[in-house]
Formats: C-alpha cells, structure tokens, sequence
C-alpha cells in the first residue's frame, strides 16, 4: 500500500481527532524514520518528546525484550517484581520520596488533582467539596474532561462541557495574579514549567521560585506538570532543576515510557503522596512489569547525565542557528535545551505549512498553532544532523520568502 492508499484507510476507519502531515512512518531507527515508500525523515518533534531517547534505544529495547520473556502484567492486585525497584530509582532520580505509577500523562495529571484534593480536605482542613487548584491561562494538561474544562483553547473545549468545577486560571507567568486567585480553599497550583504545547513559552526569569514562594507562603501544593519538558529534554533532568525550585508534585510521562509504552507517574513526599489509601485510585496497567521494566532503562540512561549535557550542548547551536533567521523568515524563537518554539512569520506561512514544506524535504517537525512550530528532535540527534534540520528550515524560509 502506497502513502495515499494507508491515509484513506485511517481516514476512512480511524476517528478524524488528527489531522496529520501525509507521511505515513514504517520504521524508525535513533532520530530517523522510513515511511512506506521508503523515503527518509529526520525526526524534529520525537513524538512530542515521548522519544527523548530517539527510536527503539538499543538498551531501551533490550530491556522490554528481556521482560516480555518473563512477565508482562500481574494488575496491582498482586506485586510484581519490578515495581519497587522502579518507584525507588524514580524517587530517587526526583529527589522524593514516593511514586504514583499510571500510564498516560492526562492520567498523571487526574491522579494529582486527586491527590491534591485528598491532601486539603485531610491534611489542610478544606471544608468538604470547596477544594479549588488555580492553573495558567494557555496551559495543555491533557484530554480527559476533567482538565479540558479548565483549558483555555477553545478547539479542545468547546463542545465538551459540563466541566468538572474548582479551577481558576490566571495568566502565566504573572505571579501577581497567581498570588490574587490563592484563596484559603485552594489547595493546589498546577503549572507547566515552560508551556510546550502553547508554543514552547518559557516561563520569566524568576517566576517558578515565586510560585514555590507564594505556595509555600499560603499552605498550597506546587505541582509541576514535566510530563513534556522534563526528562533531559531542556538540559536537566527536570526544567525545575534549571529555574533552582523544588515542587511538591512532579508529573512526568511521556519519555519515561522510552516511546515503547505509556509510563506516567506522580512523584512526591510522603506528607502529600501518602494520603491515597487502598482502594481509592488504581490501574489496571499502571506499574505494570514491562512498563517497570523499560521506565528503569529509562532513569538509567538518565542517572549518566550524558543525555542532559547533550540537550544542553546541542540546545546552544540550535539556539544559535535559528537566531540568525530571526528577521529572515522567523519574527521570534526560544529555545530550552534541545527544545525551541519557532515563530515563522505570519505574513510568510501558517506553521502548517511551514511543516509541510519542511516534510518535503525529509524533515519532520509540528506545528502548535497559528505561524509557531516546535522543534523538538531526539536527544541523540548529532550535530550534524542538527544543521541539516536547520539547513532545511532555512531553505523552506528563503523559498517562502521568494515566492511571496
Ligand atoms: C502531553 C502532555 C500531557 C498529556 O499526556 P498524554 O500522555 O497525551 O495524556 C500532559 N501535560 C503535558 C505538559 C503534556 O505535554
């Protein structure tokens, strides 16, 4: 089946909740993917960092393979074999003390706010019911009802409602208005440390350290949503080692599956964690030995810092090189590690078409909205490799630039 006959198959039998670049991949090896017809792509979003560590890591696959050989699910209706070591070496990795394991990060997410919600009504003294979490205007938390009620894009709103209440928005980055909206029933500030899905918007110097100063201050839980920007993508393990603040909560997912399965968690102290009693939330899958199994491959590859240094060193060329096509093509970029939010020109193209164009050209990159891409290549993309992109991006810029 050619590229043509496989998108009209998914078209015609698959949901239409995607509309995705006509590339349809067949293999992938480190930062590069195959499609059908054999065409070769850089990989520049890493399915939105879930494959930090490029496709199928050799150690990464050798450590599912291993577990698939032995046991794949017990449910946690029993123990397994795995699952301590992991809740340990990721506590560990966080510098915390426990380990919520599910699967998905809109999981992740559900499981903090019901953490969050326990821990004021038991430990905080919240009256029953009145519990309230302030979140960031722009935010991208995942897809469940729940955190769809409280965002702010209308695309992935509208239409979806009744909306779970007990949530307040203010403007990122704005600690005056975050400090306004803390009431003595809120229990929780939920925030991305830097907004992936908005466009890579990094948040202002200083701000994470007035969000975990006001928090502090007012009794309320820090809860970092890294499910996007930790786990060595921005050059640190977490993006809160770099801003130098310590949440309550991380939330991670994404990449701590090795882009082999989904592996989420929750990761915090015990005064918060330990407030889940049996019986209250649960998974099926969450924990799972094979999950286990490759999310411990993952914190491996983790605990060398090799891959952090990487973000950070290829980060700094990457930032360098799409610098200077500001005012050529591009009206702003910003970068965190091997991470950047590129701003094409409006009047030039939308960034959909920007990836369109860059596809062409065997390079794989997505859109976030309006004119904005995001580039976010695997962390064992090489220099050279790096410039190609770029080279390509510049090329696509210049044609734009001509045509119009
Ligand atoms: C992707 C993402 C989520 C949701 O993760 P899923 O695995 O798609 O449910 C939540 N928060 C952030 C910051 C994300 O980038």
């Amino acid at each position: 089946m050619d590229t043509a006959a496989h998108i009209a198959q998914a078209e015609r039998f698959g949901a239409h909740n995607y509309a995705p670049l006509p590339v349809v991949i067949a293999s992938g090896e480190g930062a590069w993917v195959t499609d059908v017809e054999g065409r070769r792509y850089l990989d520049c979003l890493a399915a939105y960092s879930a494959l930090n560590f490029g496709h199928r890591h050799p150690a990464l696959v050798a450590a599912a393979r291993a577990q698939l050989d032995r046991l794949t699910l017990t449910s946690r209706a029993f123990g397994n074999d795995r699952l301590g070591e992991f809740c340990q070496r990721l506590a560990e990795l966080a510098g915390k003390d426990m380990v919520l394991p599910m699967n998905t990060g809109a999981e992740a997410v559900e499981s903090a706010i019901k953490v969050a919600r326990a821990w004021g009504y038991r430990i905080k003294g919240v009256p029953d019911g009145r519990a309230r979490i302030v979140v960031a205007d722009g935010n991208f938390h995942g897809r469940t009802t729940t955190i769809v009620g409280f965002s702010t894009d209308p695309d992935a709103r509208n239409g979806f409602g009744p909306f779970t209440p007990g949530f307040d928005v203010v403007a990122y980055g704005d600690a005056e208005a975050l400090e306004a909206a803390i009431t003595d029933e809120t229990v929780a500030v939920l925030i991305e440390p830097i907004q992936g899905e908005a466009g890579v918007i990094l948040a202002p110097e200083g701000y994470l350290a007035q969000v975990r100063a006001l928090t502090a201050e007012r009794g309320v839980l820090f809860i970092a949503d890294e499910i996007q920007s930790g786990l060595g993508r921005t050059g640190a393990t977490l993006e809160c080692d770099n801003a130098g603040v310590v949440p309550d909560l991380y939330l991670l997912g994404k990449a701590l599956g090795g882009g082999i399965v989904p592996v989420s968690a929750v990761v915090g102290d015990a005064e918060v964690l330990g407030v889940l009693r049996p019986g209250e939330h649960g998974s099926t899958f969450g924990g799972n030995p094979l999950a286990a199994a490759v999310g411990l491959a993952v914190i491996d590859l983790l605990s060398t810092g090799e891959f952090q240094a990487r973000a950070r060193d290829l980060g700094a060329q990457l930032a360098r090189r799409l610098g200077e096509l500001v005012g050529y093509g591009l009206v702003d970029v910003r970068v965190r590690g091997l991470w950047a939010g590129v701003d094409v020109d409006p009047d030039l193209a939308t960034g959909r078409r920007v990836c369109e164009l860059l596809a062409d050209r065997g390079v794989l990159a997505k859109e976030t909205h309006g004119s904005t891409i995001r580039l976010a290549p695997p962390l064992v993309i090489t220099d050279q490799e790096l410039d190609l992109a770029v080279d390509r991006l510049t090329e696509v810029l210049a044609d734009l630039s001509h045509a119009g």
